[in-house]
Parts: structure tokens; sequence; C-alpha cells
């Protein structure tokens, strides 16, 4: 017996433009593949559709199989399996014939009656509630869930049959969310590594997360998201291919680095001007990410130097008491990073092989740039060669200035005793706190840079936790 998703109607999925009679020129939503995808893993996927009006019985009958067809074949090219139905059939025909567990089966439509009709034959119902119906009113919310679109009913599903990874798990997700948005760091598992995540909008969270790594440098860190809308805040623009890639690739192993807006804290890029972004193909990770309402910003889950982690126990063996929470999620899938990707006005290249292989994006997108031997040489994480350093000299305080250099701008660990000869001041942490002054780094180094200075002067801070990796840049950056 099998678990099967039925959705209720083809219109749900392509619209009015089905009855045009050409699905193929109709572009699926992305939201419909994606949930589609997720869902075929643990569902078979059934699409009812409507008999087209007016006509013949005969001709209707030839005319919805060509349709079908074509909706089929759509499904299909992007990975997507599905059967189409004819209404209107029974549920418990369709049960036998096909062998489904029904009442471990789902029902998606944007139609109450379809939902209602499905609670009767003892399946679950997901209303997503269209244009042409009214939500609901509270009082009359039955025992159906809502949904926006068939992705956040994916999501929905994934949430009920998350007890696979124990009974408490989704106590635990909901606790991980609360210390997530309280400033907290969580180490969550994904299907490629174990990631050790903050809040993506909070960058002292996020310099955590290079205090309790060890790191002594900065990365750039990978934004994970469960909604293909939760992009728009993050990013500036979304070229075609980007936008293929998401189609094809996501949830999954592939990392796409785009334009960032500048919602994205700098401390979460390394002062980059580019975001990655990926959507985790893993049920706890996505839970959390929804749960959160946010995006989560994760390098993987290990101390600097040691392997990545792909068990909750790699996870306690390294980091043990110095994150807030470990979720354990059991073995990653794939166990190896993503593929990272940049996709800047229209050119793709590749940063970094990974979990989705080169073959298949070059089937997408075609033939991608691969980075120069030049360019690929200092591939160690942190000293990528377009990594940021500002353009106005930068010194180090103590060391020699020139009397030419008139316009001078400080950069001060905390407050100072004294800003005589500075035309601007940037302080890091007033309390002299290490996470704040490394979480406003890149940011301070940014607005020093607007400055039509001559130089900065910037000052070391002490040389422990974080320290070591705010110094490595600063040192870096005078270095140039
Ligand atoms: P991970 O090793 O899976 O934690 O992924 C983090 C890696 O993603 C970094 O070490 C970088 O190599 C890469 N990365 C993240 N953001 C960017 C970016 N904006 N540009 C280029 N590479 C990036
Ligand atoms: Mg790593």
């Amino acid at each position: 017996m099998e678990r099967a998703v039925f959705l209720f109607q083809d219109t749900i999925l392509v619209g009015d433009r089905l009855h045009l009679h050409d699905v193929s020129a109709t572009a699926l939503p992305s939201e419909a593949i994606l949930g589609l995808r997720v869902l075929q893993k643990s569902h078979k996927i059934f699409v009812f559709t409507d008999h087209p009006d007016g006509a013949n019985e005969v001709a209707a009958a030839v005319e919805t199989e060509r349709l079908q067809g074509q909706l089929l074949n759509l499904l299909a090219q992007y990975g997507v399996y599905a059967q189409c139905l004819s209404r209107p059939s029974w549920f418990s025909k369709i049960a036998e014939e096909h062998r489904i567990d029904l009442p471990n089966s789902i029902v998606i439509s944007s139609r109450l009656s379809d939902v209602e009709r499905a609670a009767e034959a003892g399946v679950s119902g997901i209303y997503i509630a269209g244009e042409r119906e009214p939500q609901p009113q509270p009082a009359q919310i039955p025992d159906y869930l809502i949904a926006t679109d068939i992705w956040d009913a994916a999501l929905s599903v994934i949430e009920r049959n998350l007890s696979h990874y124990g009974k408490d798990i989704l106590v635990d997700v909901e606790r991980a969310a609360m210390i997530l948005k309280s400033g907290g760091v969580v180490a969550f598992p994904t299907e490629t590594v174990y990631g050790l995540g903050a809040n993506a909008f909070d960058p002292i969270a996020a310099a955590r997360i290079f205090e309790i790594k060890g790191r002594p440098r900065f990365d750039p860190l990978i934004v994970h998201i469960a909604a293909l809308h939760q992009v728009q805040n993050l990013v500036t623009e979304l070229p075609e291919p980007a936008q293929m890639l998401m189609r094809f690739f996501w949830p999954g192993p592939l990392t796409l680095v785009l334009s960032k807006s500048n919602r994205v804290p700098d401390i979460v890029t390394a002062g980059l001007p580019t975001v990655a972004i990926r959507m985790p193909d893993h049920p706890v990770a996505l839970t959390l990410i929804r749960k959160l309402g946010m995006p989560i910003a994760a390098p993987s889950a290990n101390r600097f130097g040691r392997v990545s982690p792909t068990t909750a126990e790699h996870v306690r063996q390294q980091l043990g008491g110095a994150v807030d929470l470990i979720l354990n999620g059991g073995r990653c899938p794939i166990g190896v990073e993503s593929t990272i990707v940049s996709v800047l006005s229209d050119t793709v290249t590749l940063l970094r092989p990974g979990g989705t292989p080169l073959e298949e994006i070059e089937r997408v997108v075609g033939p991608i740039q691969r980075r120069t031997k030049a360019s690929a040489t200092p591939l160690s994480p942190g000293q990528l060669p377009h990594h940021y350093a500002p353009q106005t000299p930068l010194v180090l305080k103590g060391q020699d200035l020139s009397e030419r250099m008139s316009r001078r701008g400080l950069l001060s660990f905390t407050v100072p005793a004294s800003t005589e000869g500075f035309v601007a001041v940037e302080v890091l942490s007033k309390t002299g706190d290490l996470c704040e002054a490394a979480a406003n780094l890149f940011a301070a180094l940014h607005r020093l840079d607007t400055m039509h200075l001559d130089v900065i002067v910037a000052e070391l801070v002490p040389e422990v936790g974080l320290g070591l990796a705010i110094n490595d840049r600063l040192r870096r950056a005078a270095r140039k």
C-alpha cells in the first residue's frame, strides 16, 4: 500500500490555461515543481483533470488524454513523475485500483468542496486558498490544513511526518527556532552535512558562529531558505539562469551565489557584495527554517580545520557545550558539501564542485565557466580572490603615516581615548565585545571606504576568540 497525494484539479498546477489547449507553453509555477519533487519521495502523485466542456463525449475524451499527456511530460521535464485521473472518480475505487493507503494520503485543492469530500472519505486535506474562493472564516476552520501554494503544502506534509526522526523531534525543532529567534546558534542536519546556524539577519548571532568554530578568519556563510519567496529579500537581481537552476535543483545540494541586497549583514558574506543561497533538502532543516520564518546562515558544524560532521554525534564531539542546541536528524544522506555556482548577470561559474553533478547543471543552463587557474589557487575559504578589501589604503595603528595622508579615518576596537587628527571614526564595540566587533567589522570598513579618506588607521583587537579572525582580516587589508 502506498501513500498518495491527489491534486484536485489541474488548474492548481497550470491555472486556467490548461483549457487553452496548450499545456506545454504554460509555465508551471516553481512552487508546484519544488513541492511535488519533495512529495513524490514519500507519495504517489495523482493529478485530477477536468473534462473540457462542449464537444461530444468521444472528442472530449481524446482531448482530455492529449492534455493529460502534455501535462505529465511537462512535469517529467522537472523530474516530477505523476499520473493523471479524470473526474469524477471515487476515492474507494482509486484506492483499490492503485493500492493506495487512503488514511495516510492527502488531497490538495483550491476548492473547499473537494477538501470536504476528501474528509468524508477519510483522506486529509490541504486547502490552497485561491483567488476565486475566499479564505474560510476562523470559526469554520475544520480539520484540514491551509497552505499558500503547493510548496507550502509539501512543507506541511513534511512536518506531519517528521516523527520519523524521533518522537520529540518537532518539539526540539520548535525549541531550536525559539533559540534562533533570540540570537542563539543551533546545529542542524541537512542532506549534505550538519550546519551551524544563526538567524541570517542577526549579525551578532552570525558572529557567534565564527567564535564557536574557532575560525582564525572569516568565511562567507551559506544562507539557507525554505521558500522561494525568501530569495527576494536577499538579492538585488535574479538572473534567468538562476531561476532555472532553482526550478531544477532545489531543494538540493546546489548553492547559488547572487548579488546581495543590503538586508544581508556584511558578516554573513564576509564583506563580499554577493550572497550564497541554498534550499536544503532535509525535512528537519526545512521545518526549522519555516518555524523561524527567516533564513538561516550556516557553515558546516565543525571546528576550524576539522572535517565536516555528518552525524549529530560528530557535532557533539567537536562543538558539544558551545552550541545552544544540536538537532539530531540522523546521518546526512549526501555527506558532501553542496556544489556552489555563481550566477552574475547571466554568467554561471563553478566555484566549488559538490553534491550536484556539474553535468546535470550544464544540461539545464548550457556550458558553464570554470575558475581559471589563477583565480582558483587560493581556494581555501576566506581567501577568495574577490574577497572584499577596502579601496582606501589601510595601515595598522602604530605604523608610520605619510604627511600627505591628511584625511584619516580611525577603525577603533572600542571607544578611543582620543580621536584627534581623524575625520571619521568607527567603533567596533563600545563595550569591547569581540562578538559585536566581528559583527560590525565589514560594515564599518565599507562605511569608511565611502568617505574619500586618504588612509584608514585600524587598531588590532585582543588576539583571543574572534580577535584572531578580526586581526587576520585587518592584517590582510594592511598588506594589500
Ligand atoms: P560550506 O563549506 O558548505 O559551509 O560553504 C561555505 C563556503 O561557501 C565558503 O567557504 C565559500 O567557499 C562559499 N561561499 C559562500 N558565500 C560565497 C560568496 N558570496 N561568494 C563565493 N563563495 C561563497
Ligand atoms: Mg566547512
